[in-house]
């Protein structure tokens, strides 16, 4: 790791309100010592490799989580928000959908997808799912995004935004553990594939975040451009694939 790294990694850990860490025995003599977060990240002056805490804490819930994000000010989309939009839908999803950020309509009510790509997004689960004899409704799933507050004029996140916010989204698909994800579009694709490559390329086609099965598909919002009918067929057939896996 490079020392911005583990700045940044100490920075998070001080901001999750975790004080001090401990090196690892074989890299720390004589005896493990404590080294105070908010000191280490300031000076970046940790030589050794610090054996650090996994990202989540123990038995982490989307509760607490939501407590830890608190009045979040860690990034300058803070500044411009109406709301944090956190994510909803059911905790114990089998799925989880990861969109880009949340556009004016999610800020005003605080709720994702909830505009015209999210009707869309709506509808494509809902119908997918009727059409292919599988029991489950908007609700049954969890929907959150890379970023939780509105970016100005509804740009695409920049890559610190998106590192600051990825550690909430990463806890919160830890806390539910699903079966599956659903990156929509190319912001979550690079946020959980951490890939270069294009949607065009990767769509349709599973990979995996830690130990969990992703599959990509296009984001709502360019389905909704009119001369997009290739895209939205290949995007139902994602979705079928998606749905067959994790409810079959
Ligand atoms: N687009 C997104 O990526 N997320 C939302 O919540 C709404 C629109």
């Amino acid at each position: 790791m490079t020392r911005d790294q583990i700045r940044s990694y100490l920075e998070l850990y001080r901001d999750l309100g975790i004080e001090s860490i401990y090196r690892h025995a074989s890299t720390a003599a004589p005896v493990a010592a404590p080294v105070q977060v908010a000191a280490a990240a300031a000076a970046s002056a940790v030589s050794a490799h610090a054996a650090l805490p996994g990202l989540a804490p123990e038995a982490d819930t989307l509760e607490r989580i939501r407590l830890d994000l608190g009045d979040c000010k860690r990034c300058r989309l803070s500044e411009g928000r109406h709301s944090i939009v956190f994510g909803s839908g059911n905790e114990q999803a089998r799925l989880v959908f990861v969109g880009e950020g949340p556009g004016a309509d999610e800020d005003e009510q605080g709720e994702p997808f909830v505009g015209r790509a999210g009707q869309l997004l709506t509808q494509m689960i809902e119908n997918t799912a009727a059409k292919e004899g599988i029991p489950i409704r908007r609700p049954d799933v969890y929907i959150c995004n890379v970023v939780k507050c509105r970016p100005p004029d509804n740009r695409t996140p920049l890559p610190d935004e998106m590192q600051i916010c990825g550690e909430f989204l990463y806890r919160q698909l830890m806390a539910i553990k699903p079966k599956a994800i659903c990156a929509l579009g190319s912001t979550a694709m690079k946020a959980l594939l951490n890939t270069k490559e294009g949607i065009t390329k990767l769509r349709g086609k599973w990979h995996k975040w830690r130990d969990i099965p992703v599959m990509i598909t296009y984001h709502p919002s360019y389905l909704l451009r009119q001369y997009n009918q290739q895209a939205k067929r290949e995007a139902w057939e994602d979705l079928k694939v998606l749905l067959h896996y994790v409810y079959d």
